[in-house]
């Protein structure tokens, strides 16, 4: 980084007279402590080669240097980097069969004067905000706000844990049969002193990007023990509760073991405590998953897959990994009538999953009528606004007997 910073004030001397327009970039390899993590350091380190000589050929003749991890630094200017960018990550997406790497970047435009050092970080928050379907961004200074809460929240993780910022909130669960609350999925909040309540989308995503979810995950765990026992104290009966898992959960360390060990400290039987994962966890890296999820099966949990039908290859996944239940993504309660094209396709999932001895639930059942029509076609499980929005258990107890 120095060396970067100190050649790159040096040419910026003399580019000051040209007409294109001089722009910092920050790389890095999208994920690439999950490289490691699965294909070894090795492996790791090839890739970091592989990268530096396709930039090398993307940027010809620029100011290119590696900085750390899968991170680099380049100068060059505006009008080069569609091209660049697209040249370098035709060449990634085949380094591995099956396993797609991206090289995603922000940039920055110089002007006269300016400090690269403070330049880098205005990239790297160019970066961090880069949407779905793009590369790289170029930084404007509306990105500054985004930029802020996303340091607040890595700065102040461990105190958001410590100091009860990481809530718990709960959604109930009901049998579609009798209407009773069955089970519980706890969902997070951030309820943060200077932002007020965040809801997940404003958190997950950096904390996955940066490493952290699976403290956030073990955090949840420990309150539903926590939970657990405050109902058991209220000599009120439990219902298993479901935890949500990121995709970095699993790489970052022996989970199903962490897990296990939480549950049997508190002396609570595994089967308490659902897991959730994602449709959109399986997109790569399907063996390693599925051995996890088998493993947590065999040590008693029953695992739940989340957004059914809100990516493709979801048809094979069923018939590929045993999962307890399946979630229908929120989606198809969008004009969910009878006989609309969506309650058509429910209906079709909820009589497969019947032949393969899935549970169904559905979610965001919002209305009498949604309720109704599943009921109607053989929905298991339902959940949604109508039956009770995520609530602090405070607010669920005082239902609790009649609800349960
Ligand atoms: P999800 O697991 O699919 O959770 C369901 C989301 O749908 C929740 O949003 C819930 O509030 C919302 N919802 C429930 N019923 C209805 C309804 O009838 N209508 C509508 N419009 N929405 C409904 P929430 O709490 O904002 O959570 C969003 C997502 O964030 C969750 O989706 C889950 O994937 C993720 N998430 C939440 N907590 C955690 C966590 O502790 N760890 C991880 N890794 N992810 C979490
Ligand atoms: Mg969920
Ligand atoms: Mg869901």
């Amino acid at each position: 980084m120095t060396y970067f910073i100190a050649r790159g004030t040096d040419l910026l001397m003399h580019v000051a007279l040209l007409e294109r327009d001089p722009v910092l970039g920050y790389l890095n390899i999208e994920r690439f402590h999950t490289v490691n993590d699965e294909l070894g350091y090795a492996r790791g380190d090839e890739l970091i080669k592989y990268v530096a000589e396709t930039l090398a050929e993307a940027f010809p003749k620029r100011h290119l240097t590696y900085i750390t991890g899968g991170q680099f630094g380049v100068l060059c200017y505006r009008d080069e980097i569609d091209e660049a960018m697209a040249q370098a990550n035709a060449r990634l997406e085949v380094w591995e069969p099956g396993r797609p790497i991206r090289l995603l970047a922000g940039f920055v435009e110089y002007r006269k004067g300016d400090a690269l050092i403070s330049l880098m970080d205005d990239a790297r928050h160019a970066y961090q905000r880069i949407e779905q379907g793009q590369t790289y961004r170029v930084y404007d200074e509306q990105m500054d706000e985004e930029v802020r809460l996303r340091q607040h929240l890595i700065a102040n993780f461990t105190r958001a844990l410590d100091e009860g910022w990481a809530k718990v909130y709960y959604q109930p669960i009901v049998r579609a049969s009798d209407g009773k609350v069955c089970a519980l999925e706890a969902l997070s909040r951030w309820d943060d002193p200077a932002y007020g309540m965040l809801p997940p989308y404003r958190f997950i995503s950096v904390l996955e990007d940066e490493g952290l979810i699976s403290g956030l995950s073990m955090h949840v765990v420990r309150q539903i023990l926590k939970d657990f026992k405050r109902l058991d104290a209220l000599g009120l009966e439990l219902v298993p509760i479901s935890v949500n898992l990121s995709r970095t959960d699993f790489f970052s360390r022996d989970l199903v073991r962490d897990i296990c060990a939480l549950m049997d400290e508190a002396g609570y039987q595994h089967n308490l405590l659902h897991i959730e994962v994602t449709e959109s966890l399986f997109t790569d890296n399907q063996e390693l998953l599925s051995r996890e999820i088998d493993r947590f099966r065999a040590q008693g949990f029953s695992v739940w897959m989340d957004d059914f039908g809100s990516e493709y290859s979801t048809l094979n996944l069923l018939q590929e990994l045993s999962f307890d239940v399946i979630k229908l993504d929120m989606r198809f309660m969008r004009d969910f009538t009878p006989r609309s094209r969506n309650a058509i396709i429910v209906s079709d999932i909820i009589a497969m999953c019947k032949h393969l001895d899935v549970v169904t639930l559905v979610e965001g059942v919002e209305t009498e009528e949604h309720s109704e029509n599943l009921k109607r076609i053989g929905a298991d499980l339902l959940q949604g606004y109508l039956f009770s929005r995520p609530q602090p258990l405070d607010v669920l107890l005082d239902r609790w007997v009649e609800m349960t």
